[in-house]
């Protein structure tokens, strides 16, 4: 697209996918626009962070495209700035000529059952924030327990059934926040049943997922689904049961969860399927069944309406979706806000960052050098086998990435490990 004639100051809320894809369409768009990313997180790129799996190197790696938006491309980074706590979100609506929400939907949705406060149950994302050393969630953690139930069957409950069994080898390569990873591995996990509501045909989990799963050495994933339910390959490598092992991994389909009880210090998930009523005596429940928008985060009701604020990526679709999801709805937001434009819909006239900067100084915002200290920080940190050893105290990514004693902007980075990169780029969805 041929660029237009005026360039706009935009504001993108959010460095998950869904912000950095947008801003590489915008900045093709407008390669002399004024382009800023924020983010409430000192550290950008959202969930590839601090969601996708740890073992999963190979995904992760996108963020090296994204790199180039800050050093080659003249987007600037502002971590640390939660908007609508530090500043308000009117005032970017103000100041910018274009607002992108990029913020996702983090909150993991809860089982809609009768649940007894007293039981073991937690949340699948949550979970994978702690392993991938999210600050904003890092507390001890207790053991998951020998028995483990697994609510959801997407792409996510199988990231946390192979987080729960894979043998420690597996981690090799990894950045997995080594602290949290013995925390809910203190007792040994003996067996993990994954149930869902959908048949085995619906079930919204990739196939490439399941064979990783179950080539892990010492797994043996099964399934109780019959032969007869489907006949497609899922079922087949299922019912072959995986490598021979001391975890069982169990999926069941066509089950749906009544409630959540609590007896004699044993969490209890009762659940109905074809056969009639059953109850699985586990010591914690992680529900993998989806995300919401988080009621700890500030409102954007004010802004919603203003013709120069878009949505994009989860923000926009809700939490349904890989990563090219996100690259196709960047694409077409940045084509409506170019259009908006061309229109004389929005007015090119704001201050941008100048107005942010003034605005932020008091709460010390990292920028693109100041993360790539904390970067170096962490690579160069790296414990034996692991790809990166995070920092995971807020106070110490602050610390690192406000320092000047060493501009690490230009350093070279350690190639990272791809010793347990997995053959995950086939995965569509959740
Ligand atoms: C556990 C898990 C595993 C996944 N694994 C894979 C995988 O293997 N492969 C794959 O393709 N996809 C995977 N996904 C999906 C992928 O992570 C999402 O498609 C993608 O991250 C959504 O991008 P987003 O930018 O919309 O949201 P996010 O990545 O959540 O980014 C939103 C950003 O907005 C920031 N933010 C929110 N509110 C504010 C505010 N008020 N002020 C400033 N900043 C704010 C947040 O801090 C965050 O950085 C996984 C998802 C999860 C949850």
């Amino acid at each position: 697209m041929s660029a237009f004639l005026s360039s706009p100051k935009i504001v993108i809320v959010g460095s998950g996918p869904a912000g950095c894809y947008a801003a590489q369409f915008l900045r093709k768009q407008w390669p002399d626009g004024e382009l800023t990313i924020v983010d409430s997180q000192l550290a950008p790129y959202g969930l590839v962070r601090n969601g996708i799996a740890p073992d999963h190197q190979g995904t992760k790696a996108v963020t090296r495209q994204f790199d180039r938006l800050f050093e080659r491309q003249n987007v600037h980074f502002r971590g640390g700035v939660e908007i609508g706590r530090d500043v308000p979100y009117a005032f970017l609506a103000d100041n910018f000529d274009v607002v992108v929400l990029a913020t996702g939907v983090e909150a993991d949705r809860t089982l809609p059952i009768p649940t007894d406060p007293r039981a073991d149950v937690r949340g699948a994302g949550s979970l994978m924030r702690a392993l991938n050393g999210d600050p904003t969630v890092n507390d001890t953690l207790s053991p998951i327990g020998s028995r483990a139930i697994i609510v959801g069957t997407g792409n996510v409950a199988i990231d946390v059934a192979r987080m729960l069994t894979a043998p420690m080898s597996h981690f090799r390569g990894s950045d997995v926040d080594d602290t949290t990873l013995q925390q809910l591995r203190a007792v040994a996990v003996e067996r993990v049943d994954i149930v869902g509501r959908s048949s085995l045909a619906q079930a919204k989990f990739d196939i490439a997922m399941v064979k990783e799963l179950s080539r892990l050495d010492g797994v043996n994933v099964t399934t109780h689904a019959r032969p007869s339910e489907s006949n497609n390959e899922i079922v087949t490598l299922l019912q072959e049961g995986g490598t021979a092992g001391n975890v069982q991994v169990v999926f069941h389909f066509n089950t749906s969860p009544d409630s959540v009880e609590f007896r004699d210090g044993t969490t209890i998930l009762n659940v109905t399927d074809p056969q009639g009523r059953h109850a699985f005596e586990v010591d914690s429940i992680i529900t993998a069944i989806g995300f919401e928008a988080s009621t700890t985060r500030p409102d954007q009701t004010e802004i919603i309406n203003r013709p120069n604020v878009f949505l994009t990526g989860w923000r926009r679709r809700g939490a349904v979706g890989a990563l090219a999801a996100n690259r196709r709805c960047a694409q077409e937001m940045s084509a409506e806000i170019g259009a908006a434009i061309q229109q004389g819909v929005i007015q090119v006239h704001a201050d941008g960052l100048a107005a942010l900067d003034a605005e932020t100084t008091p709460v010390r915002p990292i920028d693109f050098p100041g993360w790539r200290r904390i970067d170096t920080h962490e690579l160069s940190n790296a414990t034996a086998d692991r790809t990166r050893t995070k920092v995971t105290r807020l106070d110490e990514l602050r610390r690192i990435g406000t320092s000047t004693a060493t501009d690490t902007t230009n350093s070279q980075h350690a190639a990272p490990s791809t010793a347990c990169d997995s053959d995950d780029t086939q995965r569509t969805a959740l």
